[in-house]
């Protein structure tokens, strides 16, 4: 098969569920994340539609049901706590048949992380500093593991993706 290897850089959400299913179709990917370990925090996501479709395949809805927040209420408090408004969600898991969950980001990229570690390299706290298209492959300058050959780079490194800034300019 041509362009077996595939290096992703960021491992947030995109990038170690596109490595998970390379590896099902029988690529090899490699993960470059520039954070030391996996991201913890941030905002609460509401899980629904596609993301679930892609979850349920990856054998994950138990897992994000168990974790997730089952929303009743979606409140608007003053500063005693007393409800000023709100209204209710219910009108979300009927318009999805229930497959809706709120849960916390970093919840699910290390539940979709889980299902591919172990099969994929994953390369923390490095970054990909030059990219060089060739014919027959792509050249990478990493900030400290060197350099190496890839068939295929993808950019699954967020909002601000490095990839996008090398390749394409500011
Ligand atoms: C307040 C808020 C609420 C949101 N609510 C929802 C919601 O309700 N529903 C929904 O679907 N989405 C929601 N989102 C959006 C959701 O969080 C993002 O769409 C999702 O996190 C994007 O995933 P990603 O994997 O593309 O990027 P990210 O999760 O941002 O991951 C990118 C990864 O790349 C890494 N990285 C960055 N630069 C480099 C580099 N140079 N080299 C290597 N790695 C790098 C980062 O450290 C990170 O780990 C919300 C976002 C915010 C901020």
């Amino acid at each position: 098969m041509d362009n077996q290897t595939i290096l992703i850089s960021g491992a947030g959400i995109a990038g170690p569920t596109l490595a998970f299913w390379l590896k099902a179709a029988g690529f090899t990917p490699t993960v470059v994340e520039c954070a030391q370990a996996l991201r913890t925090g941030g905002y609460v996501i509401d899980f629904w539609g596609l993301g679930y479709d892609v979850g349920e395949r990856m054998g994950l809805t138990a897992d994000i049901d168990r974790i997730g927040y089952h929303m009743r209420e979606m409140r608007i408090v003053d500063d005693r706590g007393e409800r000023l408004t709100g209204f209710g969600t219910k009108v979300f898991r009927e318009l999805t048949g229930g497959r809706f969950v709120t849960l916390g980001r970093s919840d699910l990229s290390s539940l979709v992380f889980q299902k591919m570690k172990g099969a994929t390299e994953v390369m923390f706290g490095d970054e990909i500093v030059g990219v060089q298209e060739q014919a027959d492959h792509v050249g990478v300058q990493f900030k400290h593991a060197g350099e190496r050959r890839f068939d295929l780079v993808i950019g699954a490194d967020g909002l601000h993706s490095n990839i996008r800034r090398l390749v394409f300019g500011s």
